[in-house]
């Protein structure tokens, strides 16, 4: 199928302005995958030096099955969100025992491994294995949404329809990837630099933008409103404990009083119920592991990670 002038255009930028990443050099379904989880809820800058570090560690899918989970837990560091790194290895295992180590092509059954929600299963299925999809990540949903629609926010079922209406045929992965790059250079949420955008001619939005009124008409609540305080959060603390445990010796555990005074200077015993809440939480997640001396114990002794 031919491309229109509008898809010509914007392939043509991405040819020549994309961004260089890692992951767009390789069509290893695995690699794909760890950039994909790595990139759920880390900025590109971050993940691209640990993508290849996280590779040359566990450089197949078997590798990481291998692993413990202490092991990936520590090679995660310091992306965060460590439950990503549990579930991965998960992943891994589970596909080393059932699937001989092949992850399918298909997205509806990628979709069935634990783990993988419809974004990674359209991403891995289009970037690893060519499949004709459209990948809708925040960058892509604001641009399409821009681009034909006026606004940054669509509804779902239209987002999809206008998502397949306009994706060229054989060249999704470039297609999908220029989308992205576009939102991440150009059309970023709060100031897009149209008079710079290659469709700015085909955008819905552009003329809005271009008079100068878009970013009052696109600044929702969200952006006005002060973003929640991170310190202080209970996902400030799960970081700080997957933090510290890191730090021990492998198969090392540490006492419940002697974490909680790492984390908070003056940290008490009757402080104990709070933290044995966090690692209660954590441990059912998989990213640490609790030792009592019988099961009847209320309060774990020690705490160390999943080894
Ligand atoms: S013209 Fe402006 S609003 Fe439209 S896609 Fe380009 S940068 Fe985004």
């Amino acid at each position: 199928m031919s491309l229109s002038p509008f898809q010509t255009r914007l392939l043509a930028w991405y040819q020549h302005y994309q961004r260089l990443l890692p992951w767009r050099t390789t069509k290893d379904p695995y690699a794909i995958l760890v950039s994909e989880v790595m990139l759920q809820q880390t900025q590109v800058e971050r993940v691209a030096p640990k993508y290849l570090e996280f590779l040359a560690r566990f450089p197949t899918l078997e590798a990481l099955a291998r692993a413990t989970p202490a092991e990936v837990i520590r090679a995660w560091r310091p992306l965060g969100y460590n439950l990503r790194a549990v579930r991965l290895h998960l992943l891994a295992v589970e596909v080393v025992q059932r699937r001989q180590g092949v992850l399918p092509q298909d997205p509806t059954a990628l979709r069935l491994l634990k783990g993988i929600g419809p974004y990674t299963a359209a991403a891995v299925a289009c970037f690893a294995f060519g499949q004709d999809l459209p990948v809708i990540d925040t960058n892509v949903r604001r641009v399409l949404g821009r681009l034909f629609h006026g606004v940054a926010q669509v509804k779902e079922r239209d987002l999809q329809a206008t998502a397949r209406e306009v994706l060229p045929t054989d060249q999704s992965a470039a297609w999908n990837q220029a989308l992205m790059d576009l939102g991440a250079t150009l059309c970023t949420s709060q100031r897009p630099h149209c008079p710079l955008c290659p469709v700015s001619g085909d955008c819905k939005a552009a003329p809005l933008f271009l008079q100068g009124e878009g970013r009052v008409a696109e600044a929702p609540e969200q952006y006005r409103a002060a973003p929640p305080p991170f310190k202080g959060s209970r996902r400030y603390y799960r970081g700080r404990i997957v933090d510290h445990l890191r730090t021990l010796d492998p198969g090392a555990t540490v006492d419940l009083l002697a974490l909680g005074q790492a984390l908070l200077p003056d940290f008490q015993a009757q402080d104990l119920p709070w933290l044995d809440e966090l690692l209660e939480r954590l441990a059912q997640e998989g990213l640490v592991r609790l030792h009592r001396s019988s099961p009847q114990d209320g309060l774990p002794q020690a705490v160390g990670l999943p080894e």
